[in-house]
């Protein structure tokens, strides 16, 4: 049976981005040459190695860091906010010219469908060089009572490769607007729009040293978090890391943010609009082929409703196109690593062990790169290590659930608690649940919203500190 149109292919072209054999360290305004070795940066969608990327040492991000701050003393924290605001909307428009470039390098590099790139991540980078833009002269009156604050200095900024120039944007954009400067290294599997960030700065004539960026592994991140120039640590990825940067800076008068897993549950009510929530759950657990921190990925359903909540969903899922991330009519990308798949493939296959009973959409998968068919386990249990660990893939955990109360209960048993998702035409239910619900974000009949203007983090081992709003401002303000 067809279970889809079949479409003709709707590549985006390559030839809108040039991508250079190698890349060295940005530091100080120009790109150098590193002093330890370097390593491949492939697309995960056809294992083809699309750069040679440097990867900076100990040295080097020592080298990153003092350029960071003679231009934090020098220059950048003598500008007027107006000063600083006008550098940010220059960011933020020429990322807007050259949306397509980045968004074509992004999927390349990452491996997420071009739909995506084009239309989340890349506008949303640039909303964020805006939203923050406005903030830059207007600080004085962010915080009550606080008319003078000031920056820290010197952050310290890595990054994971879910949504790589989103989280660069992120780290960035309200770094520079309360006139700290910047060292960021982004995640070795997907540097390669960081790099070309490097070149929008020197676009934009950003005094040199204001961003730097050093690209490399874990241990190019322990140099950046651990560096004593360093006045403030934000870190987005894993509860793991995140834990190793906490020990590391325990002790120190650095400031730290941290951004880490989560394993939100979105919650589907008997009354609530079907065909909508049957596409929220679409979207909360295969947005980004699930490499979401936020991801919807255990679904309570309530039990009067749940086959028909899960013959809906799978026949939705036979209709999502699995493919070529730079295909148009593309939903589901690769995975972004050989280790990530491998990491999801053992997590699906521990689920079927503990008893759980998967499903698969029919879908055939390239045979090169990494892919992972649109999968769900019904029959989960809270015990199930499914239910409780983050996969970090497309991979959704369904559980039911008969009452409000239990579905509070369960979906507050976790460890994490970074987001969640509200299913009903009940207004008062949803401000009930909201209300109960330990989540940094909890969504209301929508998933996976995300506007520059309003907070994000978590509770628990989803990590502390917020970022984005005006609450994005504190972590980098004394
Ligand atoms: P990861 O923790 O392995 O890596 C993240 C970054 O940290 C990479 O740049 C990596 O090179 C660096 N790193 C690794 N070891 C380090 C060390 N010892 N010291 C300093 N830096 C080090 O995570 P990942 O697998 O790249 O990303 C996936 C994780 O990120 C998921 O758990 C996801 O939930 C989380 N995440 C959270 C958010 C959020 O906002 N809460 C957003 C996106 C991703």
């Amino acid at each position: 049976m067809a279970t889809s149109f079949e479409y003709a292919p709707a590549p985006e072209s390559r030839g809108v981005v040039d991508i250079a054999s190698s890349y060295g360290l940005f530091i100080d305004g120009d790109f150098v040459d590193g002093s330890g070795g370097s390593f491949k940066t492939i697309s995960p969608a056809s294992e083809e190695v699309l750069a040679d990327i440097a990867e900076a040492t100990e040295a080097d991000v020592d080298l990153a860091v003092r350029a960071a701050r003679r231009a934090y003393t020098r220059v950048w924290s003598r500008l007027s906010g107006r000063e600083r605001g006008k550098y940010l909307f220059r960011i933020a428009r020429i990322l807007q010219e050259r949306a397509r470039e980045f968004a074509v390098l992004e999927s390349l590099d990452n491996g997420k469908p071009i739909k995506e790139s084009r239309d989340t991540d890349i506008p949303l980078a640039a909303a964020h060089f805006f939203y923050y833009a406005g903030w830059a002269d207007k600080l004085s009156y962010a915080f009550p009572g606080e008319t003078d604050p000031k920056p820290l200095g010197v952050a310290g900024q890595v990054i994971p490769w879910n949504f790589p120039l989103l989280m660069l944007a992120w780290k960035i954009a309200p770094a520079l607007a309360t006139g700290n400067t910047v060292v960021l290294k982004p995640a070795e599997t997907t540097p390669l729009t960081a790099l070309l960030f490097a070149q929008v700065c020197q676009q934009a004539d950003l005094p040199p040293g204001v961003v730097n960026i050093v690209t490399g592994a874990g241990e190019t991140g322990r140099a950046v978090v651990s560096h004593p120039g360093v006045n403030k640590v934000a870190f987005t990825g894993s509860t793991e890391v995140g834990r190793l940067i906490a020990r590391a800076v325990a002790g120190t008068d650095k400031k730290v943010t941290l951004e880490l897993g989560g394993k939100a549950a979105n919650i589907v009510f008997d009354d609530a609009p079907v065909d909508q929530a049957v596409e929220g759950i679409v979207n909360g657990i295969f947005f980004n082929q699930g490499h979401v921190c936020c991801a919807g990925s255990r679904l309570l359903v309530q039990e009067s409703v749940a086959d028909e909540v899960l013959a809906r969903l799978k026949r939705r899922m036979r209709t999502l196109r699995v493919g070529d991330p730079l295909d148009k009519n593309t939903d589901i990308g690769a995975i972004n690593s050989r280790e990530q798949l491998d990491k999801i493939r053992a997590l699906s296959e521990i689920g079927e062990q503990e008893g759980s009973e998967r499903w698969s959409a029919p879908c055939e998968l390239p045979t090169r790169g990494f892919w992972f068919a649109p999968t769900i386990f019904t029959g989960v249990t809270q015990a199930h290590r499914i239910a409780r660990e983050e996969i970090f893939g497309p991979v959704l955990s369904v559980l039911t659930f008969r009452t409000p109360k239990e579905a509070v209960e369960k979906a507050n048993n976790t460890p994490f608690g970074l987001s969640a998702g509200i299913w009903s035409d009940k207004g008062s239910r949803i401000l009930w649940m909201a209300d109960q619900l330990r989540a940094g974000v909890v969504w209301a009949n929508t998933f996976n919203k995300f506007d520059p203007t309003s907070p994000f983090g978590g509770y628990k081992e989803s990590g502390y500190g917020r970022e984005g709003g005006r609450h994005g401002l504190e972590g980098y303000l004394r």
